[in-house]
């Protein structure tokens, strides 16, 4: 049994990894600020004797023995991370300096939610990881983006000065049950406008793509990452290479739900990237990892969470 702090564990993808590392039989703490997390997402592991929570922000230091860190605390919605995006490039940075200087204080090995978000409007396709991306430095996704690129940055140099025991992954779009509702990312965007009946809201054009990952294929990726050896350290992407415009999306859902919403086109927001898929051949020799879920199943999982929180909610 391990002892796992997990920051972010309240949000979307940390509820599932807590819940995974607890299955697996782990002592599991998940700490949060609930910025867009939710107790909601945890309510059902908190009769858990091996699980503890804490609220607590990773801009301030943090004391504690484990075994693992996973570092997933960062809103990850562009509504989200532009809504204060000064506090945003802390949570990245002063976060990773925190949790990495607890790393090496107590020793532990530590795993950093890093994105594909570091390739920016990328030049290349798909993306491997040896490409050093698009940013824009002064755009307003760059709070999101140079702070996960800082991030990565003091990762590797905490690594090479001081032997900390790193892991970095690059996470492409995710989705799945206990997204936020209204979070605006675009895949509960759509699935709660189609199940509402109200306009689905394509910015664009909808001919830029993106790649969408099941959030356990992620799960997966993740722990098999932690689980390499101390000589590998990333980054890998881990993301599914399926790709698809947005206005395929788009059609998907409304097909899925037999929805008789109508698509409407709406401004792009400024830096938009226009194409996003995986590379994962690294992720194959080196985490023996794949992704499972087609969007299709992926899908109707996650319209059924929707639906059912959109019944509980009328
Ligand atoms: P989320 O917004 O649901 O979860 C983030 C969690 O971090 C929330 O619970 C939030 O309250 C917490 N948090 C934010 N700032 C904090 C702070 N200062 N101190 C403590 N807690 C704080 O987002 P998510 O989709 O679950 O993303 C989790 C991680 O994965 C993020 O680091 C994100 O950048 C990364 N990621 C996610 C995706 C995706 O598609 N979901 C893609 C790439 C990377
Ligand atoms: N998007 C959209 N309609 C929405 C929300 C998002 O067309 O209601 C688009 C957005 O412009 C982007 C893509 O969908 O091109 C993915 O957006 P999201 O915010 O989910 O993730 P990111 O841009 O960070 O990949």
């Amino acid at each position: 049994m391990n002892r796992i702090l997990v920051t972010g564990g309240a949000g979307f993808v940390g509820s599932h990894l807590c819940e995974r590392l607890l299955n697996e039989g782990n002592e599991v703490i998940c700490l949060d600020n609930y910025f867009t997390g939710q107790k909601r997402n945890i309510e059902h592991l908190m009769g858990n004797h091996y699980f503890e929570i804490i609220r607590h922000d990773v801009t301030m230091p943090f004391f504690i023995e484990v075994d693992q860190i996973y570092n997933l605390a960062c809103p990850a919605s562009p509504i989200h991370y532009q809504h204060n995006p000064i506090k945003t490039v802390k949570t990245s940075v002063m976060g990773a300096v925190n949790m990495l200087g607890l790393a090496k204080r107590i020793n532990a090995k530590i795993l950093q939610a890093s994105t594909s978000e570091v390739y920016g409007d990328p030049k290349i396709h798909p993306q491997t990881e040896d490409y050093w991306g698009h940013v824009n430095p002064i755009g307003t996704r760059s709070c999101y983006d140079e702070g996960k690129r800082v991030a990565e940055t003091l990762f590797v140099n905490y690594h090479r000065q001081n032997n900390v025991k790193i892991k970095i992954i690059r996470i492409f779009n995710t989705y799945g049950p206990r997204m936020h509702p209204n979070d605006g990312r675009v895949v509960s965007n759509f699935i709660v406008q189609a199940l509402e009946g109200k306009n689905i809201t394509v910015y664009g054009e909808g001919n830029q793509t993106r790649s969408f990952q099941y959030v356990e294929d992620l799960i997966n990726g993740m722990t098999k990452m932690m689980a390499t050896g101390d000589d590998f350290t990333g980054p890998v992407n881990v993301g599914n290479p399926g790709e698809f415009t947005i206005l395929e999306l788009a059609q998907k859902v409304i097909d899925i739900i037999g929805s008789k919403s109508k698509i409407v086109f709406e401004d792009l927001p400024s830096d938009d990237p226009m194409q996003r898929q995986p590379d994962i051949t690294l992720a194959k020799s080196k985490l023996g990892w794949e992704p499972k879920i087609k969007l299709d199943e992926g899908l109707k999982r996650t319209i059924e969470f929707f639906d059912n929180l959109l019944k509980e909610e009328r």
